[in-house]
């Protein structure tokens, strides 16, 4: 009876909010990774981005006026982690916030020693914990060509999110059952004990230098890798790639390859 009640509201919402085909082929053209995508694939994300859009709201802040667009560019990118995984998956939080440019979260946090700090540090991005997503569009759009930035903060701030399901980020979202913690925490370790060193050492790394912060910063920027230049994650830590191609079930590497096969 539920289910039958939330497949017809779902099939409601999928028509009355359908996306128009030139603002859909506008934002696809816009995220040039999503070109290994098959029509399929790209059919199921656009239903996930409808429903997405309808379930969040996606608001300018500090001046900035959000354009039909910039929400689909943001929805779409948002919605490549989630494409396989439980549609629940970005419950517990209503909003996504994007101001024009970096911005200054004004959050104070009190040390071990009771000290209290004010963050004053310009952020590009920002996933709260059962709070909102922040964005700085500057950096959203600047993520459109990942040759030149190596960077996609909306697929990192939404692999927070992600990670934040089972408290705060860690590294360690809640996993399938499939899916042993102790596996995954080795092989997450193993790797992550590797990059830090060799950017201890200043060695120059192919991946963002970023992910050797910490454990949760590691998974949100290999989860960026993993979606946009997947073949580089599958040759420096291929044990990664297998387990987020368990994790996500998706595997973009074989898509890249297909699609180098058709050429
Ligand atoms: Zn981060």
């Amino acid at each position: 009876m539920f289910e039958a009640l939330r497949r017809w509201r779902r099939d409601r919402t999928l028509r009355s909010l359908a996306i128009p085909d030139a603002l859909w082929r506008e934002a696809l053209a816009a995220l040039p990774f999503l070109a290994i995508y098959t029509e399929a694939e790209l059919e199921r994300l656009r239903d996930k981005v409808v429903l997405f859009l309808d379930a969040k709201s996606i608001v300018g802040a500090g001046g900035h006026a959000v354009t039909p667009l910039q929400r689909v560019i943001i929805a779409l990118q948002a919605c490549v982690l989630a494409l396989e995984l439980d549609p629940d998956c970005y419950d517990g939080f209503e909003s996504v916030v994007v101001y024009p440019d970096e911005f200054v979260p004004r959050w104070e946090w009190e040390d071990e020693a009771g000290v209290v700090h004010v963050n004053d540090d310009p952020l590009a991005g920002e996933a709260m914990e059962r709070g909102p997503v922040i964005l700085s569009w500057a950096d959203v759009e600047a993520s459109q060509d990942w040759d030149a930035t190596g960077m996609n903060l909306v697929i990192h701030e939404f692999a927070h999110k992600i990670d934040m399901r089972n408290g705060s980020a860690n590294g360690c979202p809640p996993l399938p059952p499939e899916l042993a913690p102790d596996v995954w925490q080795a092989t997450m370790q193993r790797a992550f004990a590797d990059f830090a060193r060799k950017v201890a050492r200043g060695a120059r790394t192919a991946i963002d230098p970023y992910a050797a912060e910490n454990p949760a910063e590691f998974f949100a920027v290999l989860s960026e890798v993993f979606f946009v230049e997947p073949a580089l994650l599958r040759r420096e830590y291929p044990d990664v790639y297998a387990l987020f191609t368990r994790f996500y079930r998706q595997d973009p590497a074989a898509r890249t390859a297909l699609l180098r096969d058709d050429a």
